[in-house]
């Protein structure tokens, strides 16, 4: 029996290099951290980041902002969302994401998901012809994508304006396309637990002139918007410019400068991140009574966290299961609980919106596991905490799934 408890940290990214520091120094020594503060030619860290990420994205135009939960609400205002108006979004999400929806002053319409734990395409076209919302908000949740080209038929048979959470798919595609580069536009976060390490960060892509205009004064451009390094040309803004409020929710050069080299990396990464995630899978898969999410062909992940179903789990069993994988080391989140824990919750706690009835997806949710897989595991490690999770497995899951 496996008693070797697992000793690193589930929350524990990698440091910052040594390149992304001596840059944060050089901004600091500079004394302009603010992203409109600089001197004759000179571009700011923000400008160039905002450059550099539409170049690796192949977006027209990018906006860095404060927050990826700040950006997809200044995206829905600048998509013309209006107050009260009904936006359709994933019920498997993080909380930002209908605090954006909330924040942006509209209302959700949570769509089920299915066992791969993508959205269920029978209930968003059901629910976009019923409603008769405009606009979809489409979380690719812990980085599973759904099917995009099914989607994109919904969106154009029910006309909606489409706006990509990718906070767990930069990197990713769906076939040849990157994730992001389907709708109107695209957010991105560059929080400390996501793919790109600022602390907090966001950005938003689009081909869009207007709704980038309009998102770049919404972020609060104290009209410089001409020095931004992907936005688009002034004329753009000369109405824009005057009908727009000022959310300020700027990013600085301080967390630009530490990004750019990170960004370097991230192709790097993502191999590393998917070679861990692997090592998981194939163990995890075997263990009797867990169910691994397919992953279509056409999706090229990111393997940054790891997602597994224990069909027809009770309650009780699952905190059991939990409770013994932490004793040993590791740390697995439960997206079945009644209240909400850490970075996982449901819509029963986002009573700010209408009650929904999801029993579908609740059903799928009470019997699902998450993991992180942060770069500071070795595969050593991956292969550890797999061992575990499988003796606790064993030990706490009585045969009475629905496999
Ligand atoms: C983290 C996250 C966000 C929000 O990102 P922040 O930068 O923390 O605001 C949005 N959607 C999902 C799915 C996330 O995991």
């Amino acid at each position: 029996m496996n008693r070797k408890i697992f000793p690193r940290s589930f929350t524990q990214q990698e440091a910052i290099s040594q390149e992304s520091i001596d840059a944060a120094i050089e901004v600091l020594k500079s004394g302009r951290l603010h992203r409109y503060n600089t001197i004759k030619d000179e571009q700011s860290q923000v400008s160039m980041l905002e450059q550099e990420y539409a170049s690796y994205q192949g977006s027209r135009y990018c906006l860095a902002c404060a927050s990826c939960g700040y950006a997809l609400g200044i995206a829905l205002k600048a998509a013309g969302l209006e107050a009260e108006e009904y936006v359709l979004t994933n019920m498997y999400t993080l909380a930002p994401v209908p605090g954006a929806i909330s924040n942006a002053g509209g209302r959700a319409i949570f769509v089920e998901i299915n066992e791969n734990l993508v959205l269920d395409l029978d209930d968003l076209a059901e629910k976009a012809k019923s409603s008769g919302a405009r606009f979809l908000l489409l979380s690719h949740m812990r980085g599973h994508i759904v099917d995009m080209n099914k989607l994109m038929k919904i969106v154009q048979e029910e006309d909606l304006i489409l706006i990509e959470d990718c906070a767990h798919t930069m990197g990713a595609k769906w076939g040849q396309k990157k994730s992001g580069n389907f709708g109107l536009a695209a957010c991105f976060s560059t929080q400390t637990y996501k793919h790109l390490n600022s602390g907090e960060g966001g950005l938003i892509t689009s081909d869009n002139a207007e709704f980038m205009a309009r998102s770049i004064i919404l972020s609060g451009s104290y009209m410089l918007y001409e020095r931004h390094g992907a936005a688009p040309d002034a004329e753009v803004f000369s109405d824009i410019r005057l009908q727009t409020p000022n959310y300020s929710g700027r990013m600085d050069n301080l967390r630009a400068a530490i990004l750019r080299p990170q960004l370097n990396s991230l192709e790097e990464n993502i191999k590393r991140w998917n070679k861990r995630y692997r090592i998981v899978e194939q163990k995890l898969k075997k263990i009797k009574g867990v169910v691994m999410p397919e992953r279509p062909d056409e999706e090229s992940y990111v393997g940054s966290s790891i997602q597994f179903r224990i069909p027809g789990i009770s309650n009780s069993q699952a905190v059991e299961f939990i409770e013994a994988n932490k004793q040993l080391g590791v740390e697995v989140k439960w997206f079945g609980g009644d209240e909400p824990t850490g970075f996982t919750s449901n819509h029963k706690s986002w009573k700010y919106f209408e009650r929904q009835n999801l029993e579908n997806s609740d059903r799928i949710l009470s019997g699902l596991f998450d993991l992180r897989l942060p770069l500071t595991f070795s595969l050593d490690d991956c292969s550890l905490l797999s061992d575990i999770i499988c003796e606790c497995a064993e030990k706490y899951i009585s045969d009475n799934s629905d496999k």
